[in-house]
């Protein structure tokens, strides 16, 4: 697993995380997709992304139970608060819920999930009053475009921002005109979340005979490998693939840790063109 430097943190988190959206809930397959989580860790996925609104509070407490007995300090544990429940007081108690639900005693990053209609103003001076309570080491915010990140940065006083969690995957390359260049320039990480575009993304982009698949044989990879390795070529970018199974996340695993050409990245470009388009949210 490649590690890269998260923002202003200082510290470096894997390319590769683990997105919890939608984890199975009961029986068998929530055992497996607990099995895999910890097979990720197991492979340095250690950057776990979660939030209230998932499941309603139930994801936290599956994650929390499948990360029982893990060396807490070795993990990067993300969560996010809900728009509807950001300003001051709201977002403080917030994430003392996601505490408990996690069954930590910290956080490593808490996210605004997107602007919302709350003062942005109340919510950052919450996210910096968490961190001076030791209840989360960083802060970011989630589907901030260039102008929302600006004014967001005009309300924090001791703290920085660390990340802009946005959509990103072949189809949805909004995010590479303004966003990622900005966020570079600043310092700030990028955490691409749904990589796979979910149920909606298209076929031919994992086929082995179209231009990812190609590009998958000739380096003895996955076309899903290629993909989450494209997504991650800039310095300043992450991703968090949901994979509900061991054989999912250790495939996934290995979209790192070596290089694309050229010829590949302007074959990716051929077949899906990166139009400039206003941030994909929610
Ligand atoms: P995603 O990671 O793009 O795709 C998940 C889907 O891909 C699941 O159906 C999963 O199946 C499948 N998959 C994963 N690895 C696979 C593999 N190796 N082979 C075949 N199928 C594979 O979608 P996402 O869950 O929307 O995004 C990732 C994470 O980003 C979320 O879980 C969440 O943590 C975060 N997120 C954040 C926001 C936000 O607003 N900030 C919004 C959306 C998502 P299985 O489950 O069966 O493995």
């Amino acid at each position: 697993m490649i590690f890269k430097q998260f923002g202003p943190t200082g510290i470096d988190v894997p390319v590769l995380g683990q997105g919890t959206w939608d984890i199975p809930e009961r029986g068998a397959r929530l055992d497996e997709a607990k099995r895999a989580i910890r097979r990720g860790v197991e492979l340095d996925m250690v950057h776990l992304d979660t939030a209230e609104m998932y499941g309603a509070g139930r994801v936290e407490e599956l994650l929390g139970q499948a990360i029982a007995g893990l060396d807490r300090d070795a993990l990067f544990i993300a969560s996010k608060v809900l728009p509807s429940n950001a300003g001051y007081a709201q977002t403080l108690a917030a994430c003392e819920r996601s505490l408990r639900r996690l069954n930590v005693e910290y956080l490593d990053l808490y996210m605004l999930h997107w602007p919302g209609n709350e003062p942005l103003e109340e919510t950052m001076r919450a996210l910096e009053t968490l961190v001076e309570q030791g209840k989360t080491r960083f802060i970011g915010v989630s589907n901030f475009d260039v102008d929302d990140l600006i004014e967001a940065q005009t309300y924090l006083r001791t703290q920085r921002l660390a990340c802009d969690q946005v959509l990103y995957h072949l189809q949805e390359r909004g995010v590479e005109h303004r966003l990622i260049p900005y966020c570079a320039q600043h310092g700030i990480a990028v955490v691409a979340y749904t990589p796979f575009g979910r149920g909606r993304f298209p076929r031919d982009a994992v086929k082995a005979d179209g231009a990812v698949g190609r590009i998958a044989a000739k380096h003895a990879r996955t076309p899903r490998q290629v993909i989450l390795n494209f997504l991650t070529r800039e310095p300043n970018v992450f991703t968090i693939p949901k994979a509900s199974t061991v054989p999912h996340v250790e495939e996934n695993a290995g979209g790192t840790g070596w290089t694309l050409d050229p010829s590949d990245l302007a074959a990716i470009d051929q077949a899906f063109p990166s139009h400039d388009a206003p941030l994909a949210s929610l």
